[in-house]
């Protein structure tokens, strides 16, 4: 029988009040983006080059956050942790009991949490505007990097999606967005492997570092805290 903390019962858990704080996220950083770009624009034509490196720039930052963050919302506390077990931790572990829930979740509950994470990206890229060629282009790295955020979990969603757009396709076999075939290794029981969701491209080096179990055993060292059990049969 299912109890509060596990990840079969957390459908129903899904609030009004989450809602609203994805409604509030998709709206703010919309806007805050929609505002740095504009300013970018203002301040003259951008150099050819800095769009591509920009982009590189966000994917990798996008994956260090997506892979880091995944793997701390799998690793540590439950669904009754305060503030995150509702709003982050409930979706990650109900996507290893049944991946395909995240094909019900509409737009909003899908990005809703990640236009909020990258809201201090657009917020951060205003910062540092106005100023000269390097402000400007640190701040198309903050724009670069907040897209790739925000769509994280589409994207991810989109690696689960058994017949996704056509262009998504495309990015995927190109390895610009998360391919399915990559990223179906982290839904091997017990899910310890191959965290990074925005393109996967950091997933090698994290693995041949071993980097995370080096974090878990010095964090079990300091505190006395278990990572949570992945192994274990949701009943
Ligand atoms: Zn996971
Ligand atoms: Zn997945």
């Amino acid at each position: 029988m299912a109890t509060p903390s596990d990840p079969s019962t957390a459908l129903e858990r899904y609030t009004l009040g989450q809602r609203v704080y994805e409604w509030c996220g998709i709206t703010v950083t919309s806007a805050t983006g929609a505002w740095l770009c504009a300013r970018l624009l203002a301040g003259g034509p951008l150099a050819v080059w800095w769009l591509p490196v920009a982009l590189v720039v966000g994917l990798l930052g996008a994956d260090l956050v997506s892979g880091i963050v995944h793997w701390g919302f799998d690793t540590w506390g439950d669904l009754d942790t305060p503030i995150v077990g509702q709003l982050a931790i409930r979706a990650f572990r109900q996507h290893h009991v049944d991946p395909s829930v995240l094909l019900g979740h509409d737009f909003v509950e899908t990005n809703g949490h990640n236009f909020m994470l990258a809201l201090p990206l657009t917020t951060g890229g205003l910062c540092v505007l106005p100023g000269g060629d390097g402000a400007r282009f640190l701040a198309l790295c903050f724009a670069a990097m907040a897209v790739c955020v925000a769509l994280t979990s589409q994207i991810h969603k989109w690696a689960h999606t058994p017949r996704p757009p056509r262009l998504v396709a495309l990015l995927q076999r190109a390895r610009l967005i998360l391919p399915p075939a990559h990223h179906e290794y982290h839904h091997r029981a017990p899910h310890r492997q191959r965290y990074c969701i925005t393109v996967g491209w950091l997933d090698g080096l994290f693995t041949a570092t071993g980097f995370f179990e080096r974090v878990e055993r010095v964090i079990t060292r300091a505190t006395g805290i278990d990572r949570h059990r992945h192994d274990e049969p949701v009943p």
